[in-house]
């Protein structure tokens, strides 16, 4: 038996239902930092089938192991979120802008050079 992983992208947090708890009850689908729920509907059409669903394949995973004394296997499920690193957002601009000083610094040395091969400055 599994237990189910839920992400809250409201505040980046992570809460776990085990079996031990009363999926029915609005704690489950409840983030336990930020407070904010699933929709009870969605929770109950869809989470909780899914979840019965995958439950059920891995039992059947196992079954097949015991059986046939073959390899265990086992299934999750890892969501394709739209921007996993959304997080970064702040230092991949802080990077942007570290580059582009990093550029205008290459041009400013760019146009010394041209100044020193031109004969503007003596050394
Ligand atoms: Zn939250």
């Amino acid at each position: 038996m599994g237990h189910l992983k839920i992400h809250c992208d409201g505040c980046g947090s992570d809460w776990i239902v085990y079996h031990r708890d009363d999926f029915h009850d609005w704690k489950a689908r409840t983030c336990p930092v930020c407070g904010k729920s699933i929709d009870p509907g969605t929770w109950d059409r869809q989470v909780l089938r899914a979840f019965g669903e995958m439950e059920d394949a891995n039992l059947e995973l196992m079954k097949d192991h015991t059986q046939s004394h073959g390899t265990l296997f086992t299934v999750g499920y890892v969501p394709d979120v739209i921007f996993p690193n959304k997080e970064n957002t702040e230092a991949v601009d802080q990077l942007r802008e570290e580059v582009e000083d990093l550029k205008d610094g290459i041009d400013n040395l760019r146009s010394i050079v041209e100044k020193l091969i031109n004969g503007v400055f003596q050394i």
